[in-house]
């Protein structure tokens, strides 16, 4: 599987504005943010999309739910804030490295777009 584009990130082959990092997870602003806080919590494992997780994945994706609710809470989105996985092109997914977008500072309308 060649590097993807979060790799390449995670690697610092490529800028990013980091805010979190440990030995599992990453975490940086999106060069294209949708609302006043958006961030996107990436494994360091390159899983291209959720459809391929294993069962070994499990504990991973909450270690990512958790990091994004920390990051919340150190970045004052006590009023709320939305988490959103894509996956695949009819979901909406660009970058094919799974990552969690952790969005806030704005009221979120549903249902989503
Ligand atoms: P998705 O559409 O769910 O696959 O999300 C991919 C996200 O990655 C989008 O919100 C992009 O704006 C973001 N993105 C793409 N390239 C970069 C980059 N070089 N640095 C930070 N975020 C990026």
């Amino acid at each position: 599987m060649s590097d993807s584009l979060f790799t390449k990130i995670i690697q610092r082959e490529l800028d990013a504005e980091f805010v979190y990092e440990d030995d599992r997870v990453v975490a940086f602003h999106d060069i294209a943010p949708q609302a006043p806080v958006h961030i996107l919590i990436v494994p360091r494992k390159q899983i291209p999309m959720l459809d391929d997780l294993n069962e070994e994945d499990e504990a991973l994706m909450g270690h990512m739910v958790y990091v994004a609710s920390k990051l919340a809470r150190t970045l004052k989105l006590d009023h709320g804030y939305r988490l959103v996985m894509n996956c695949n092109h009819q979901g909406g997914q660009t970058v094919f490295h799974i990552h969690m977008h952790l969005l806030g500072g704005r009221q979120m309308q549903w249902p989503p777009g």
